[in-house]
Protein backbone atom coordinates (compact mmCIF):
# COMPACT_ATOMS: atom_id res chain seq x y z
CA UNK A 1 0.00 0.00 0.00
CA UNK A 2 2.78 2.42 0.85
CA UNK A 3 3.80 5.07 3.53
CA UNK A 4 0.84 7.54 2.96
CA UNK A 5 1.21 10.94 4.54
CA UNK A 6 -1.88 12.69 6.47
CA UNK A 7 -3.35 15.90 3.99
CA UNK A 8 -2.39 18.29 7.63
CA UNK A 9 0.84 17.27 6.93
CA UNK A 10 1.27 17.76 3.56
CA UNK A 11 -0.07 21.25 3.42
CA UNK A 12 2.80 22.39 6.15
CA UNK A 13 5.54 20.71 4.07
CA UNK A 14 8.63 22.89 3.46
CA UNK A 15 9.77 19.94 1.22
CA UNK A 16 8.30 19.71 -2.46
CA UNK A 17 8.54 18.08 -6.05
CA UNK A 18 8.99 14.55 -3.79
CA UNK A 19 6.63 11.66 -4.42
CA UNK A 20 4.04 11.22 -1.99
CA UNK A 21 0.65 9.17 -1.23
CA UNK A 22 -2.28 10.35 -0.24
CA UNK A 23 -5.61 8.85 0.60
CA UNK A 24 -8.84 10.66 1.88
CA UNK A 25 -12.79 11.06 0.95
CA UNK A 26 -13.19 13.42 -2.52
CA UNK A 27 -15.19 16.67 -1.27
CA UNK A 28 -15.11 17.50 -4.84
CA UNK A 29 -13.88 17.16 -8.44
CA UNK A 30 -13.93 20.15 -10.86
CA UNK A 31 -13.26 20.28 -14.64
CA UNK A 32 -12.12 16.67 -14.59
CA UNK A 33 -8.90 18.21 -13.20
CA UNK A 34 -9.07 19.25 -9.37
CA UNK A 35 -9.81 17.36 -6.68
CA UNK A 36 -10.38 18.65 -3.35
CA UNK A 37 -9.57 15.64 -0.88
CA UNK A 38 -9.90 15.72 2.61
CA UNK A 39 -8.84 12.88 5.33
CA UNK A 40 -9.98 14.29 8.65
CA UNK A 41 -6.71 15.87 9.87
CA UNK A 42 -7.64 19.29 8.93
CA UNK A 43 -10.43 21.17 7.24
CA UNK A 44 -8.36 21.89 4.28
CA UNK A 45 -8.90 20.40 1.10
CA UNK A 46 -5.72 19.01 -0.68
CA UNK A 47 -6.00 19.85 -4.20
CA UNK A 48 -4.78 17.04 -7.03
CA UNK A 49 -4.17 17.95 -10.32
CA UNK A 50 -5.31 15.15 -12.67
CA UNK A 51 -3.73 14.47 -16.41
CA UNK A 52 -7.19 13.87 -17.28
CA UNK A 53 -5.92 13.73 -20.81
CA UNK A 54 -3.84 10.35 -20.27
CA UNK A 55 -6.70 9.29 -17.47
CA UNK A 56 -8.91 6.65 -18.44
CA UNK A 57 -12.33 8.28 -18.46
CA UNK A 58 -13.93 5.52 -16.37
CA UNK A 59 -11.58 6.12 -13.61
CA UNK A 60 -12.63 9.78 -13.88
CA UNK A 61 -16.41 9.13 -13.65
CA UNK A 62 -15.66 7.03 -10.38
CA UNK A 63 -14.38 9.79 -8.82
CA UNK A 64 -17.06 11.28 -7.26
CA UNK A 65 -18.13 13.23 -4.08
CA UNK A 66 -17.79 10.91 -1.34
CA UNK A 67 -15.65 8.28 -3.04
CA UNK A 68 -12.46 7.42 -1.11
CA UNK A 69 -9.26 7.12 -3.49
CA UNK A 70 -5.25 6.42 -3.55
CA UNK A 71 -3.55 8.98 -5.13
CA UNK A 72 0.30 8.68 -5.46
CA UNK A 73 2.16 11.71 -7.11
CA UNK A 74 4.50 14.46 -7.15
CA UNK A 75 3.55 17.29 -4.23
CA UNK A 76 4.73 20.49 -5.49
CA UNK A 77 4.06 24.64 -5.06
CA UNK A 78 0.70 25.30 -6.26
CA UNK A 79 0.07 27.81 -9.02
CA UNK A 80 -3.69 28.68 -8.10
CA UNK A 81 -4.97 30.46 -5.37
CA UNK A 82 -5.88 28.92 -2.24
CA UNK A 83 -3.04 27.05 -1.82
CA UNK A 84 0.26 26.74 -1.56
CA UNK A 85 0.95 22.98 -2.74
CA UNK A 86 -0.73 20.58 -4.49
CA UNK A 87 -0.68 17.08 -5.76
CA UNK A 88 0.33 16.22 -9.47
CA UNK A 89 -1.33 13.04 -9.90
CA UNK A 90 0.49 9.93 -11.69
CA UNK A 91 -1.65 6.81 -9.90
CA UNK A 92 -5.41 7.23 -8.92
CA UNK A 93 -6.99 4.23 -7.61
CA UNK A 94 -10.64 4.31 -6.13
CA UNK A 95 -11.02 2.28 -2.94
CA UNK A 96 -14.41 3.31 -2.96
CA UNK A 97 -16.89 4.38 -5.56
CA UNK A 98 -19.66 6.82 -4.24
CA UNK A 99 -23.13 6.67 -6.34
CA UNK A 100 -23.57 10.46 -6.75
CA UNK A 101 -27.32 9.79 -7.31
CA UNK A 102 -27.36 8.56 -3.97
CA UNK A 103 -24.78 9.40 -2.12
CA UNK A 104 -26.60 12.20 0.42
CA UNK A 105 -23.89 14.72 1.28
CA UNK A 106 -23.98 17.19 -1.70
CA UNK A 107 -21.18 20.07 -2.10
CA UNK A 108 -23.42 22.64 -0.48
CA UNK A 109 -24.38 24.04 2.50
CA UNK A 110 -27.05 21.60 4.62
CA UNK A 111 -28.72 22.46 7.62
CA UNK A 112 -27.94 21.22 10.77
CA UNK A 113 -31.48 19.81 11.30
CA UNK A 114 -31.14 17.83 8.13
CA UNK A 115 -27.20 16.26 9.08
CA UNK A 116 -28.72 15.29 12.15
CA UNK A 117 -30.44 13.11 10.24
CA UNK A 118 -27.40 11.63 8.62
CA UNK A 119 -25.28 11.67 11.52
CA UNK A 120 -23.50 8.22 10.16
CA UNK A 121 -22.21 10.48 7.57
CA UNK A 122 -21.69 14.26 8.97
CA UNK A 123 -18.50 13.93 10.68
CA UNK A 124 -17.48 14.60 6.92
CA UNK A 125 -18.70 18.01 6.93
CA UNK A 126 -16.19 20.91 7.73
CA UNK A 127 -18.38 21.91 10.47
CA UNK A 128 -18.50 18.17 12.24
CA UNK A 129 -15.16 17.48 11.21
CA UNK A 130 -14.01 21.19 13.21
CA UNK A 131 -15.99 20.01 16.33
CA UNK A 132 -14.72 16.77 16.43
CA UNK A 133 -11.61 17.47 16.10
CA UNK A 134 -12.15 20.34 19.20
CA UNK A 135 -13.85 18.00 20.97
CA UNK A 136 -10.84 15.53 21.13
CA UNK A 137 -8.78 18.43 22.12
CA UNK A 138 -10.64 19.58 25.16
CA UNK A 139 -10.91 15.67 26.37
CA UNK A 140 -7.11 15.39 26.13
CA UNK A 141 -6.63 18.23 27.85
CA UNK A 142 -8.81 17.26 30.55
CA UNK A 143 -6.64 14.32 31.17
CA UNK A 144 -3.70 16.91 30.54
CA UNK A 145 -4.33 19.04 33.63
CA UNK A 146 -5.37 16.39 35.64
CA UNK A 147 -2.54 14.25 35.40
CA UNK A 148 -0.16 17.30 35.61
CA UNK A 149 -1.64 17.40 39.06
CA UNK A 150 -1.50 14.10 40.13
CA UNK A 151 -4.99 13.08 40.32
CA UNK A 152 -5.65 9.92 39.68
CA UNK A 153 -8.28 8.45 37.24
CA UNK A 154 -10.72 6.71 38.70
CA UNK A 155 -13.50 4.57 36.61
CA UNK A 156 -16.44 4.35 39.10
CA UNK A 157 -19.53 1.85 37.70
CA UNK A 158 -22.04 2.58 35.03
CA UNK A 159 -24.57 0.10 36.27
CA UNK A 160 -25.45 1.56 40.22
CA UNK A 161 -28.36 0.46 42.48
CA UNK A 162 -28.28 4.01 43.78
CA UNK A 163 -29.46 7.58 42.47
CA UNK A 164 -26.95 9.80 43.70
CA UNK A 165 -29.52 12.87 43.64
CA UNK A 166 -32.57 10.79 44.32
CA UNK A 167 -33.87 12.46 41.22
CA UNK A 168 -35.31 9.49 40.25
CA UNK A 169 -34.25 10.25 36.49
CA UNK A 170 -33.05 6.66 36.00
CA UNK A 171 -32.98 4.41 33.17
CA UNK A 172 -33.08 0.79 34.50
CA UNK A 173 -30.69 -2.16 33.93
CA UNK A 174 -32.99 -5.55 33.89
CA UNK A 175 -32.69 -8.68 32.03
CA UNK A 176 -35.67 -9.56 33.09
CA UNK A 177 -38.17 -10.43 30.44
CA UNK A 178 -40.75 -7.45 30.37
CA UNK A 179 -43.63 -9.21 29.47
CA UNK A 180 -43.32 -11.84 32.25
CA UNK A 181 -41.46 -10.54 34.62
CA UNK A 182 -41.47 -12.80 38.04
CA UNK A 183 -43.37 -11.25 40.98
CA UNK A 184 -43.57 -11.82 44.88
CA UNK A 185 -46.84 -13.13 46.35
CA UNK A 186 -48.26 -9.71 46.72
CA UNK A 187 -47.91 -9.14 42.82
CA UNK A 188 -44.84 -6.89 42.72
CA UNK A 189 -42.20 -7.53 40.81
CA UNK A 190 -39.71 -9.52 41.91
CA UNK A 191 -36.18 -7.98 41.43
CA UNK A 192 -34.40 -11.23 43.97
CA UNK A 193 -34.63 -12.65 40.64
CA UNK A 194 -33.19 -10.11 38.54
CA UNK A 195 -29.41 -10.55 37.59
CA UNK A 196 -28.08 -8.15 40.36
CA UNK A 197 -30.68 -10.09 42.40
CA UNK A 198 -32.03 -5.69 43.41
CA UNK A 199 -33.39 -3.17 41.16
CA UNK A 200 -30.55 -1.63 39.27
CA UNK A 201 -30.24 1.57 36.56
CA UNK A 202 -27.57 3.70 34.54
CA UNK A 203 -25.72 5.92 37.00
CA UNK A 204 -26.30 9.51 37.11
CA UNK A 205 -23.27 10.37 38.61
CA UNK A 206 -20.14 8.64 39.73
CA UNK A 207 -19.56 11.38 42.77
CA UNK A 208 -20.46 9.11 45.58
CA UNK A 209 -18.23 6.69 44.47
CA UNK A 210 -15.75 9.03 43.49
CA UNK A 211 -15.92 10.06 47.46
CA UNK A 212 -14.65 6.79 48.27
CA UNK A 213 -11.79 6.60 45.94
CA UNK A 214 -10.78 10.35 47.18
CA UNK A 215 -11.02 9.46 51.12
CA UNK A 216 -8.00 7.12 50.10
CA UNK A 217 -6.17 8.70 47.19
CA UNK A 218 -6.59 12.12 48.13
CA UNK A 219 -7.50 13.48 44.31
CA UNK A 220 -9.34 11.60 42.03
CA UNK A 221 -11.17 12.35 38.85
CA UNK A 222 -13.77 10.42 36.57
CA UNK A 223 -14.45 10.94 32.95
CA UNK A 224 -17.33 8.68 31.78
CA UNK A 225 -21.18 8.45 30.55
CA UNK A 226 -23.87 9.12 32.35
CA UNK A 227 -27.17 8.48 32.00
CA UNK A 228 -30.23 10.87 32.81
CA UNK A 229 -33.78 10.00 31.56
CA UNK A 230 -35.10 13.51 32.07
CA UNK A 231 -37.66 14.33 29.58
CA UNK A 232 -36.27 17.35 28.92
CA UNK A 233 -36.28 18.38 24.90
CA UNK A 234 -33.70 21.28 25.89
CA UNK A 235 -30.35 22.67 23.78
CA UNK A 236 -28.97 21.88 26.55
CA UNK A 237 -29.38 18.18 28.02
CA UNK A 238 -29.00 14.47 26.55
CA UNK A 239 -29.96 11.48 27.91
CA UNK A 240 -26.58 10.07 27.64
CA UNK A 241 -23.66 12.57 28.11
CA UNK A 242 -20.22 13.11 29.50
CA UNK A 243 -19.82 14.56 32.89
CA UNK A 244 -16.06 14.97 34.45
CA UNK A 245 -16.25 14.36 38.32
CA UNK A 246 -13.02 15.46 40.74
CA UNK A 247 -13.56 14.94 44.30
CA UNK A 248 -10.51 16.35 46.48
CA UNK A 249 -10.04 15.86 50.11
CA UNK A 250 -8.92 18.29 52.53
CA UNK A 251 -10.85 21.15 49.38
CA UNK A 252 -12.95 23.47 50.72
CA UNK A 253 -15.28 25.27 48.44
CA UNK A 254 -12.74 27.73 47.56
CA UNK A 255 -10.44 25.66 47.01
CA UNK A 256 -12.92 23.60 44.40
CA UNK A 257 -14.23 27.15 42.62
CA UNK A 258 -10.38 27.76 42.23
CA UNK A 259 -9.50 24.33 40.75
CA UNK A 260 -12.78 24.63 38.24
CA UNK A 261 -11.91 28.17 37.18
CA UNK A 262 -8.40 26.99 36.68
CA UNK A 263 -9.99 23.76 34.43
CA UNK A 264 -11.90 25.31 32.43
CA UNK A 265 -9.50 27.99 31.58
CA UNK A 266 -6.82 25.98 30.74
CA UNK A 267 -8.71 23.34 28.50
CA UNK A 268 -9.85 26.38 26.51
CA UNK A 269 -6.18 27.66 26.26
CA UNK A 270 -5.36 23.97 24.89
CA UNK A 271 -7.68 23.65 22.56
CA UNK A 272 -7.22 27.50 21.73
CA UNK A 273 -3.83 26.64 20.81
CA UNK A 274 -3.90 23.47 19.12
CA UNK A 275 -6.85 23.65 17.17
CA UNK A 276 -6.42 26.98 15.98
CA UNK A 277 -7.71 27.15 12.46
CA UNK A 278 -10.88 24.25 13.42
CA UNK A 279 -11.39 27.59 16.00
CA UNK A 280 -11.31 30.43 13.41
CA UNK A 281 -13.55 28.19 11.27
CA UNK A 282 -16.15 27.57 13.87
CA UNK A 283 -16.37 31.55 14.66
CA UNK A 284 -16.98 32.47 11.05
CA UNK A 285 -19.42 29.28 10.68
CA UNK A 286 -21.33 31.20 13.94
CA UNK A 287 -20.73 34.77 11.94
CA UNK A 288 -22.60 33.68 9.20
CA UNK A 289 -25.29 32.01 11.22
CA UNK A 290 -25.39 35.22 13.19
CA UNK A 291 -26.10 37.41 10.22
CA UNK A 292 -29.60 35.65 9.88
CA UNK A 293 -30.63 37.05 13.13
CA UNK A 294 -32.18 40.18 13.75
CA UNK A 295 -29.66 42.78 14.73
CA UNK A 296 -30.59 42.81 18.54
CA UNK A 297 -30.41 38.90 18.82
CA UNK A 298 -26.91 38.64 17.76
CA UNK A 299 -24.01 38.74 20.13
CA UNK A 300 -21.49 41.35 20.90
CA UNK A 301 -18.69 39.54 20.41
CA UNK A 302 -17.61 36.76 18.06
CA UNK A 303 -16.41 32.59 19.24
CA UNK A 304 -12.62 33.56 19.40
CA UNK A 305 -13.14 36.83 21.26
CA UNK A 306 -15.64 35.39 23.38
CA UNK A 307 -13.14 32.27 24.42
CA UNK A 308 -10.37 34.94 24.66
CA UNK A 309 -12.62 36.93 27.41
CA UNK A 310 -12.93 33.82 29.39
CA UNK A 311 -9.41 33.28 29.90
CA UNK A 312 -8.76 36.74 30.52
CA UNK A 313 -11.23 37.30 33.26
CA UNK A 314 -11.71 36.30 36.53
CA UNK A 315 -15.00 34.82 37.02
CA UNK A 316 -17.68 36.80 39.40
CA UNK A 317 -18.21 34.71 42.29
CA UNK A 318 -21.36 35.59 44.18
CA UNK A 319 -23.84 33.88 46.76
CA UNK A 320 -27.25 33.08 45.85
CA UNK A 321 -28.94 35.78 48.09
CA UNK A 322 -26.59 38.38 46.43
CA UNK A 323 -28.11 37.05 42.96
CA UNK A 324 -31.68 36.73 44.39
CA UNK A 325 -31.31 40.65 45.19
CA UNK A 326 -29.34 41.79 42.02
CA UNK A 327 -32.44 39.64 40.21
CA UNK A 328 -35.26 41.30 42.21
CA UNK A 329 -33.69 44.18 41.28
CA UNK A 330 -32.93 44.01 37.48
CA UNK A 331 -35.06 45.84 34.60
CA UNK A 332 -36.53 42.56 33.55
CA UNK A 333 -37.88 41.85 36.53
CA UNK A 334 -39.55 45.25 37.42
CA UNK A 335 -40.80 45.38 34.08
CA UNK A 336 -42.30 41.54 34.17
CA UNK A 337 -40.33 40.20 31.29
CA UNK A 338 -38.97 37.28 32.83
CA UNK A 339 -41.43 34.14 32.44
CA UNK A 340 -40.79 33.53 36.08
CA UNK A 341 -40.89 36.76 37.85
CA UNK A 342 -38.23 36.56 40.77
CA UNK A 343 -40.05 37.11 44.06
CA UNK A 344 -38.47 35.67 47.39
CA UNK A 345 -35.64 33.79 48.39
CA UNK A 346 -35.44 29.74 48.15
CA UNK A 347 -36.75 29.06 44.75
CA UNK A 348 -34.18 27.57 42.22
CA UNK A 349 -33.11 30.09 39.53
CA UNK A 350 -34.69 29.45 35.77
CA UNK A 351 -32.38 29.80 32.79
CA UNK A 352 -33.14 33.00 31.92
CA UNK A 353 -32.44 34.46 35.30
CA UNK A 354 -29.13 32.85 35.04
CA UNK A 355 -28.29 34.12 31.42
CA UNK A 356 -29.39 37.35 32.81
CA UNK A 357 -27.10 37.22 35.14
CA UNK A 358 -23.99 36.50 32.92
CA UNK A 359 -25.04 37.65 29.46
CA UNK A 360 -25.97 41.03 30.84
CA UNK A 361 -25.42 42.02 34.21
CA UNK A 362 -21.88 40.87 34.96
CA UNK A 363 -21.02 39.87 31.36
CA UNK A 364 -18.74 37.31 32.20
CA UNK A 365 -18.59 33.52 33.59
CA UNK A 366 -20.57 33.66 37.09
CA UNK A 367 -20.11 31.02 40.18
CA UNK A 368 -22.90 31.39 42.20
CA UNK A 369 -22.72 30.11 46.10
CA UNK A 370 -24.34 29.06 48.99
CA UNK A 371 -27.75 27.98 47.66
CA UNK A 372 -31.15 26.90 50.29
CA UNK A 373 -30.50 23.61 51.34
CA UNK A 374 -34.12 22.84 50.19
CA UNK A 375 -32.99 23.05 46.30
CA UNK A 376 -29.95 21.12 46.11
CA UNK A 377 -28.79 17.42 47.26
CA UNK A 378 -28.36 16.15 50.77
CA UNK A 379 -24.81 15.79 50.73
CA UNK A 380 -23.68 19.21 50.73
CA UNK A 381 -21.98 20.65 53.71
CA UNK A 382 -24.97 22.84 55.92
CA UNK A 383 -23.76 26.04 56.35
CA UNK A 384 -24.78 28.04 59.73
CA UNK A 385 -28.71 29.27 58.98
CA UNK A 386 -27.67 33.27 58.40
CA UNK A 387 -28.82 36.26 60.64
CA UNK A 388 -32.49 35.86 59.61
CA UNK A 389 -32.23 31.96 60.27
CA UNK A 390 -31.94 30.58 56.72
CA UNK A 391 -30.26 27.70 55.78
CA UNK A 392 -27.92 27.02 53.35
CA UNK A 393 -25.23 24.64 52.03
CA UNK A 394 -21.73 25.01 50.40
CA UNK A 395 -23.17 24.64 46.95
CA UNK A 396 -21.09 26.01 43.73
CA UNK A 397 -22.37 25.96 40.14
CA UNK A 398 -20.58 27.80 37.62
CA UNK A 399 -22.94 29.51 34.95
CA UNK A 400 -22.00 30.33 31.42
CA UNK A 401 -23.12 32.85 28.83
CA UNK A 402 -24.94 31.14 25.91
CA UNK A 403 -25.03 28.02 28.12
CA UNK A 404 -25.97 28.54 31.70
CA UNK A 405 -25.13 26.00 34.43
CA UNK A 406 -21.93 24.32 33.52
CA UNK A 407 -20.45 22.99 36.40
CA UNK A 408 -22.28 22.28 39.61
CA UNK A 409 -20.15 21.41 42.85
CA UNK A 410 -19.71 21.75 46.31
CA UNK A 411 -17.84 21.29 49.49
CA UNK A 412 -19.57 17.99 50.87
CA UNK A 413 -20.86 17.52 54.19
CA UNK A 414 -18.66 15.72 56.01
CA UNK A 415 -20.24 15.17 59.57
CA UNK A 416 -21.98 12.60 59.82
CA UNK A 417 -24.58 13.51 62.62
CA UNK A 418 -25.68 15.95 60.06
CA UNK A 419 -25.55 13.88 56.88
CA UNK A 420 -27.62 11.47 58.51
CA UNK A 421 -29.93 13.98 59.55
CA UNK A 422 -30.55 15.63 56.25
CA UNK A 423 -30.86 11.80 54.48
CA UNK A 424 -33.59 11.03 57.15
CA UNK A 425 -35.21 14.84 56.08
CA UNK A 426 -35.16 14.25 52.40
CA UNK A 427 -36.40 10.45 53.04
CA UNK A 428 -32.88 8.76 51.56
CA UNK A 429 -32.14 5.27 52.88
CA UNK A 430 -29.34 4.83 55.32
CA UNK A 431 -29.18 1.22 54.59
CA UNK A 432 -28.27 1.45 50.95
CA UNK A 433 -25.93 3.93 51.52
CA UNK A 434 -23.89 2.33 53.96
CA UNK A 435 -20.86 2.25 52.60
CA UNK A 436 -21.03 6.22 51.45
CA UNK A 437 -21.91 6.76 55.25
CA UNK A 438 -18.60 4.26 56.47
CA UNK A 439 -16.25 7.56 55.20
CA UNK A 440 -18.18 9.69 57.37
CA UNK A 441 -17.48 7.03 60.04
CA UNK A 442 -13.42 6.05 59.69
CA UNK A 443 -11.27 9.11 58.67
CA UNK A 444 -13.30 11.82 57.44
CA UNK A 445 -12.41 14.89 56.71
CA UNK A 446 -13.37 18.12 55.05
CA UNK A 447 -13.69 17.87 50.70
CA UNK A 448 -15.55 19.45 47.68
CA UNK A 449 -16.03 18.54 44.33
CA UNK A 450 -17.78 18.73 41.08
CA UNK A 451 -19.00 17.81 37.84
CA UNK A 452 -18.08 19.14 34.38
CA UNK A 453 -20.79 18.06 31.58
CA UNK A 454 -18.11 17.90 29.00
CA UNK A 455 -20.66 18.27 25.92
CA UNK A 456 -22.09 22.01 27.39
CA UNK A 457 -18.52 22.63 27.58
CA UNK A 458 -18.38 21.66 24.13
CA UNK A 459 -20.92 24.04 23.15
CA UNK A 460 -19.22 26.63 24.33
CA UNK A 461 -16.15 26.36 23.00
CA UNK A 462 -17.26 25.55 19.63
CA UNK A 463 -20.28 28.19 19.53
CA UNK A 464 -22.95 25.84 18.37
CA UNK A 465 -26.21 26.02 19.41
CA UNK A 466 -27.71 22.78 20.13
CA UNK A 467 -25.59 20.04 22.61
CA UNK A 468 -26.78 17.18 19.53
CA UNK A 469 -24.44 18.28 17.63
CA UNK A 470 -21.33 17.85 20.25
CA UNK A 471 -21.99 14.19 20.48
CA UNK A 472 -21.39 11.98 17.64
CA UNK A 473 -24.66 10.55 18.17
CA UNK A 474 -26.90 12.09 20.37
CA UNK A 475 -29.39 10.44 22.93
CA UNK A 476 -32.53 11.95 23.50
CA UNK A 477 -36.24 11.17 24.16
CA UNK A 478 -37.27 9.41 20.99
CA UNK A 479 -34.21 9.08 19.01
CA UNK A 480 -31.30 6.50 19.26
CA UNK A 481 -30.46 5.75 16.08
CA UNK A 482 -27.02 5.07 15.08
P1 LIG B 1 -29.48 21.42 34.76
O1 LIG B 1 -30.11 22.24 35.84
O2 LIG B 1 -28.90 22.21 33.63
O3 LIG B 1 -30.36 20.30 34.30
P2 LIG B 1 -28.27 19.80 36.79
O4 LIG B 1 -28.42 20.68 37.98
O5 LIG B 1 -29.21 18.69 36.60
O6 LIG B 1 -28.23 20.72 35.45
P3 LIG B 1 -25.92 18.45 37.80
O7 LIG B 1 -26.71 17.33 38.33
O8 LIG B 1 -25.28 19.39 38.75
O9 LIG B 1 -26.77 19.28 36.72
O10 LIG B 1 -24.82 17.85 36.79
C1 LIG B 1 -23.53 18.42 36.63
C2 LIG B 1 -23.32 18.96 35.23
O11 LIG B 1 -23.68 18.02 34.23
C3 LIG B 1 -24.17 20.17 34.90
O12 LIG B 1 -23.57 21.33 35.37
C4 LIG B 1 -24.21 20.15 33.40
O13 LIG B 1 -23.02 20.70 32.86
C5 LIG B 1 -24.20 18.68 33.08
N1 LIG B 1 -25.53 18.13 32.78
C6 LIG B 1 -26.54 17.87 33.63
N2 LIG B 1 -27.58 17.30 33.02
C7 LIG B 1 -27.22 17.17 31.72
C8 LIG B 1 -27.85 16.62 30.57
N3 LIG B 1 -29.06 16.06 30.64
N4 LIG B 1 -27.18 16.66 29.39
C9 LIG B 1 -25.94 17.19 29.32
N5 LIG B 1 -25.28 17.71 30.36
C10 LIG B 1 -25.90 17.71 31.56
MN1 LIG C 1 -30.95 18.60 35.41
Amino acid sequence: MGQRTKIKALLQSEQTNIEVTVKGWVRTFRNNQFIALNDGSTNSNLQIVVDFENTDPTLLKRITTGAAISVVGQLVASLGKGQTVEVKATEIEVLGDSDPEKYPLQPKKHSLEFLREIAHLRFRTNTFGAIFRVRNSLSFAVHQFFQEKGFVYLHTPIITASDAEGAGETFHVTNFDLLNTPKTETGEIDFKQDFFGRPTNLTVSGQLEGELGAMALSDIYTFGPTFRAENSNTTRHLAEFWMIEPEMAFYDLTDNMNLAEELLKYVIRYTLDKNKEDIEFLTQRLEEEEKQKPQNERSDMSLLDKLQFCLDNDFERLTYTEAIDILKESTPNKKKKFQYPVEGWGTDLQSEHERYLVEKHFKKPVILTDYPKDIKAFYMRQNEPDAQGRETVRAMDILFPGIGEIVGGSQREERLDKLEQRMDEMGIPKEELWWYLDTRRFGACPHAGFGLGFERLVLFVTGMGNIRDVIPFPRFPKNAEF
